[in-house]
């Protein structure tokens, strides 16, 4: 039986009017874990952005014309694919990017989830009627922006290529995506087939996989109305500087170092289950994950042994072997860049507990305790399987260290007392408060967004959607035109 994706279909190539090959040439995908060649994609030039763009915008109208009913029933019907066909796409997810199955296995649910969001959010009320005092009929309606430029990482591909093409294109968008190179079957491929497959129009969605020059030209390009942009805060910056100088509506969804707040009353094992699945789920290569765990003095000294005997137990290796926690760093660039940290932050005074070291790209689940600010490890978005522990002996002092921090986009507070944890809680500069619980959660139906560093104050999901992808349109109606004074 043939699968699914269907590698013969699209090896090679990138999506825009069909697929076809395109003028960057072509580029191996390989498996992080084992160097091993999976697939090949075509790679974008601004050229073929340009004609991506072009195709798109053409498609746009008509899509947005359609009935929303009926395009809620495509995004429905993509939903559905994808979870039929969710064991095969996992396998893809694990190969790609490193990923454990239950990982893998989250993306394809809260993926199928995002876009179901998204088809009911084509059928919701998209508008008010405007009180008018001198006849006219007056509404505020939201309308596309037009073509809509998705940009997004390597650590959550679907996901996080999903979460903005779904909305985008449920409210009437077309889109162009340009997957992260590293992950372009997960982030990208995988989104171009099930949305094929869902009878979506061609030209509504193109997928090319690109790096700096393509991500640039969809920043400048003519046709792009918006660019919706997840990575880090260094090209962020770049982005919204490009965007800002072409006049484009920008997203940015950037970075995070996300304190853990342990207070003294704390249930220890608890507190230290919550912190190693915060620092160490998908190897800490993730925007929310746990990058600072703030525990007070009284308890640190025993929740630093406990954490680092559960980091112990965690094995890194092939996560296709079923058999590990952690599979392995996206790249030995990246592996070369925690290990600086680790090592810049010993040397300068932090105490190395456990891990510490890698075996090619398995990074091991690290302790780092007795952390300082003006550390690396302290300062740093790590995005390495890292705990990175420091003490702190009142309350106060936990607010200051946590906000400490250039970026604001998860925070978690662990306490029996409720009110003690939302009297810190309250005080952290963040956009995602986590009460009783550690930094990691996301999902459709709530927005997602930091503050400072970690993006431009917009938010993504959930009861965002509207403000995001769409913009308002003021419409007045006069039964006839009439005479003015001149
Ligand atoms: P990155 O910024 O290097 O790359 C992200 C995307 O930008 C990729 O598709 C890349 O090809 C593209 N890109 C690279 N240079 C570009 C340029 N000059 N112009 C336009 N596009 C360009 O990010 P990364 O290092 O792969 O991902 C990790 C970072 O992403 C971390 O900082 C992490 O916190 C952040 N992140 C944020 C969220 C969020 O939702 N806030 C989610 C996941 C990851």
């Amino acid at each position: 039986m043939p699968s699914f994706l269907d590698q013969a279909r699209w090896n090679g190539k990138g999506l825009i009017d069909g697929w076809q090959s395109l003028s960057g040439g072509t580029h191996d995908i390989r498996n992080p874990a084992t160097d091993d060649v999976i697939a090949t994609v075509a790679m974008a030039t601004p050229t073929d952005v340009g004609a991506a763009a072009g195709r798109a915008s053409a498609a746009q109208a008509e899509w947005a014309a359609l009935p929303a009913a009926q395009r809620g029933k495509i995004l429905s019907k993509a939903a559905d694919l994808l979870e039929e066909h969710g064991e095969e796409l996992i396998a893809w997810i694990m190969r790609e990017s490193g990923s454990i199955q239950p990982k893998a296995a989250v993306e394809i649910e809260h993926s199928a989830g995002f876009i179901r969001h998204a088809a009911a959010m084509a059928t919701e009320p998209n508008g008010h009627t405007i009180p008018s005092d001198d006849g006219r009929f007056s509404i505020a309606r939201r309308v596309p922006h037009g073509v809509v430029g998705v940009i997004s990482p390597f650590n959550f591909p679907l996901i996080l290529s999903i979460r903005a093409v779904a909305p985008a294109l449920a409210v009437g968008n077309a889109v162009v995506l340009k997957p992260d190179p590293r992950t372009p079957i997960s982030g990208g491929v995988t989104i171009a087939r099930i949305f094929e497959e869902a009878g979506l129009p061609a030209g509504v969605l193109s997928v090319i996989s690109g790096g700096a020059d393509a991500g640039e030209a969809m920043c400048t390009d003519p046709n792009i109305a918006m660019v919706s942009f997840t990575g880090s805060a260094e090209i962020g910056a770049k982005v919204g500087e490009l965007c800002g100088r072409h006049i484009k509506k920008v997203q940015l969804e950037l970075g995070g170092k996300n304190a853990l707040v342990v207070l003294d009353d704390a249930d220890l094992d608890t507190a230290v289950s919550n912190a190693a699945w915060g620092c160490y789920l998908h190897q800490g290569q993730i925007c929310m994950a746990t990058g600072l765990v703030l525990v007070q003095e009284a308890i640190a000294q025993t929740f630093v042994e406990k954490l680092a005997a559960k980091a112990r137990q965690l094995p890194a290796g092939d996560p296709m072997s079923g058999q590990v926690a952690l599979g392995p760093i996206i790249n030995d660039r990246q592996v070369d860049r925690i290990q600086r940290i680790v090592d810049e932050s010993v040397a300068q005074g932090a105490r190395l507990v456990t891990g510490g070291r890698h075996d090619g790209r398995f990074y091991a689940a690290t302790v780092l305790a007795d952390v300082r600010p003006g550390m690396p490890a302290f300062d740093e978005e790590i995005f390495g399987p890292v705990a990175v522990v420091a003490a702190f002996a009142t309350d106060e002092d936990a607010v200051d260290l946590a906000n400490r921090s250039d970026y604001g986009l998860a925070a978690g507070v662990i306490s029996s007392s409720l009110n003690r944890a939302l009297a810190v809680g309250n005080r952290l500069n963040v956009g995602h408060l986590h009460i009783n619980d550690q930094t990691v959660m996301a999902g459709p139906f709530a927005p997602f967004g930091g503050c400072g560093k970690s993006g431009n104050g917009g938010r993504i999901s959930g009861p965002a959607n509207w403000e995001e992808f769409t913009q308002w349109q003021w419409v007045t109606v006069k039964d006839s035109a009439g005479l003015y004074p001149f």
